[in-house]
C-alpha cells in the first residue's frame, strides 16, 4: 500500500497485541481506510513526524484542539512552568479561576462554567443538569451529531420518527436509551413534531450547531432558531455542543455566527490547547443546580488540573490576538477553493466547504446538508485520495466522515504546497 513497510507497521503489530485494535480510541486503527496508522514521534507546526522519521503536514490537529498547531512555544512554556510547581492538588487554584473569567467573558451565554476533562463528561453532565433542573427524563438528539460516548447518547433512529432511539454501541440497555429522541439534522418541521407530542416532557435537545463528526455539516439558521424557540416555549432547555466549534469556527463559537444564546454550552478541544479540559457553561438558574449548590451530582478528581489548564489559558490569550480568526478563516476558505477548483479541473466528484478553521472534504460532488446525504460518499474514492495524499506527505483525517482542521500555524505557502499535492492526486486518480 505504501513504502511505509516500517516501524510503523512494527509499532502497530506491538501494539495489537496488548491494546484493542492497536489504538486508544477507534478511528485512529485507519479502520475505514484500511493500512497502517501512522506512529507520532513528535510534531512542530504544522507537520508531524512519524517513526521512520518521514513528515506530514497534519490536517488532523489532534481532533480539533491545535489551533495553534504543535507545540506552540507559549503553550509549552505555560505547561512546563505549571508542571514546576507540582501537577495536581484537588484543591482550588488560581488559574481555573483566569481561564473560567476567560471563557465566560468570550462567550456571554455562561454565566457560570464547570470545567471537566473530556467533552464525553462535559456532554454528560450538561444531559443530567438539564433533567435534574426540569425533573424531566426526554432528551432530543440528532442522527450524525456526536457527543462523546457516555451511555444514553450512543444512540441510533429507531424505525419510524418519533420512535425512541435504539443503542448504537453494544453494551448499553436499551432501558437506558428509551428516554433518547433522535431526529434529522436540519428538519425544522421534524423537531415542531417532536415537541406537539411530547412537549412537557423533554428535558433537553442537544445539537452540534456545526456538525464536525458527520463531516461537516453547518446547521441551517432556520433549523436552530427552531430549536431555541421551541426549548423555550416548552420548558427544555437548548444545549449547543460547542466541543468542536468553539474557539474553532469563531472567537465567540458558532453561538456567535448564529447570535443564538444556547442555555447551556459544551465546551472541549480547543479550550485545552492540547491538554485534557473540557467544561460546560451556561445561565446562572441553571448552572446552580450543580451539586455542592444544587442536587445534581458531579465532580472530578483531575477537573480543572492546573498544568492542562494554563494549556488552554495559554492557547485562549494566543487566539484573541487581533486579526487572528479572520487570517484563520481566510486560509481555511482558501484551501476549500482550491480543493474544489483542484476536483473540478481533474474532473473528480469531490467537494469541499469551511466554516472559520474547520473544513469538511467531501467525495461527493456537492456538500451534505444531513446525515443521509453525508453517507452518500464514495467512501472508495475518499480512500484512494487519502492514501494518495498521504504518500506525499499529507495526513487527513482517516475517514470520509471526520471534518479537518487547520492551524494558525498551516501559512499560505503549506496550503499552497497541499493544494499542488491534492491536483496531482486528483489527477491520478482520474486516470
Ligand atoms: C470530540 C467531541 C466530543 C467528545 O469529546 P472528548 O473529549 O473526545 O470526550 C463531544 N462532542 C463533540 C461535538 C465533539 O466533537
Amino acid at each position: 500500500m505504501s513504502q511505509n513497510s516500517s516501524q510503523n507497521d512494527i509499532l502497530f503489530t506491538r501494539a495489537q497485541a496488548i491494546i484493542p485494535g492497536g489504538v486508544n480510541s477507534p478511528v485512529r486503527a485507519f479502520r475505514s481506510v484500511g493500512g497502517t496508522p501512522r506512529f507520532i514521534t513528535r510534531g512542530s507546526g504544522p507537520y508531524v513526524w512519524d517513526a521512520d522519521g518521514k513528515r506530514y503536514t497534519d490536517y488532523v490537529g489532534s481532533w480539533g484542539p491545535l489551533i495553534l498547531g504543535h507545540a506552540h512555544p507559549a503553550v509549552i512554556k505555560a505547561v512546563q512552568d505549571a508542571a514546576t510547581r507540582g501537577l495536581s492538588f484537588g484543591m482550588p487554584t488560581e488559574d481555573e479561576l483566569t481561564i473560567a473569567e476567560m471563557v465566560v467573558k468570550l462567550m456571554p451565554s455562561l454565566e457560570r462554567i464547570r470545567f471537566v476533562s473530556s467533552g464525553t463528561e462535559a456532554a454528560m453532565t450538561a444531559i443530567r443538569l438539564a433533567r435534574g433542573a426540569t425533573g424531566r427524563a426526554k432528551i432530543i438528539k440528532f442522527e450524525g451529531c456526536y457527543h462523546g460516548h457516555a451511555d444514553s447518547l450512543l444512540v441510533k433512529a429507531g424505525s419510524g420518527l418519533l420512535t425512541n432511539g435504539h443503542p448504537s454501541s453494544a453494551g448499553v440497555p436499551p432501558e437506558i436509551t428509551q428516554h433518547t429522541l433522535v431526529l434529522d439534522f436540519n428538519n425544522p418541521q421534524q423537531l415542531e413534531d417532536a415537541f406537539k407530542k411530547y412537549g412537557e416532557q423533554i428535558a433537553c435537545v442537544i445539537v452540534e450547531p456545526i456538525a464536525g463528526n458527520m463531516n461537516l455539516v453547518p446547521g441551517t439558521p432556520e433549523f436552530l432558531g427552531t430549536m431555541r424557540a421551541l426549548c423555550t416555549k416548552h420548558g427544555a432547555l437548548c444545549i449547543f455542543d460547542e466541543v468542536m466549534t468553539g474557539f474553532r469556527v469563531a472567537l465567540g463559537g458558532a453561538q456567535s455566527l448564529y447570535k443564538i444564546d444556547p442555555d447551556i454550552t459544551v465546551l472541549g478541544k480547543v479550550i485545552g490547547g492540547g491538554m485534557p479540559v473540557a467544561a460546560l457553561g451556561g445561565k446562572k438558574q441553571f448552572m446552580e443546580h450543580l451539586s455542592p449548590l444544587g442536587g445534581v451530582y458531579q465532580a472530578g478528581t483531575l477537573s480543572g488540573n492546573p498544568v492542562a489548564v494554563a494549556a488552554g489559558v495559554a492557547t485562549l490569550k494566543e487566539i484573541q490576538k487581533p486579526g487572528f480568526y479572520d487570517t484563520l478563516g481566510r486560509i481555511t476558505a482558501d484551501f476549500a477553493a482550491g480543493m474544489n477548483a483542484a476536483a473540478k479541473q481533474a474532473g473528480v466528484p469531490f467537494s469541499a466547504a469551511s466554516v472559520g478553521a474547520m473544513f469538511g472534504l467531501f467525495a461527493s460532488p456537492q456538500p451534505p446538508a444531513n446525515y443521509a446525504e453525508v453517507m452518500q460518499a464514495d467512501k472508495e474514492l475518499f480512500n484512494r485520495f487519502f492514501h494518495l495524499m498521504l504518500d506525499a506527505g499529507v495526513h487527513f483525517a482517516p475517514s470520509a466522515y471526520e471534518a479537518g482542521f487547520v492551524s494558525s500555524a498551516h501559512g499560505p505557502e503549506v496550503i499552497k504546497t497541499t493544494l499542488a499535492t491534492a491536483q496531482a492526486a486528483f489527477a491520478q486518480l482520474k486516470s
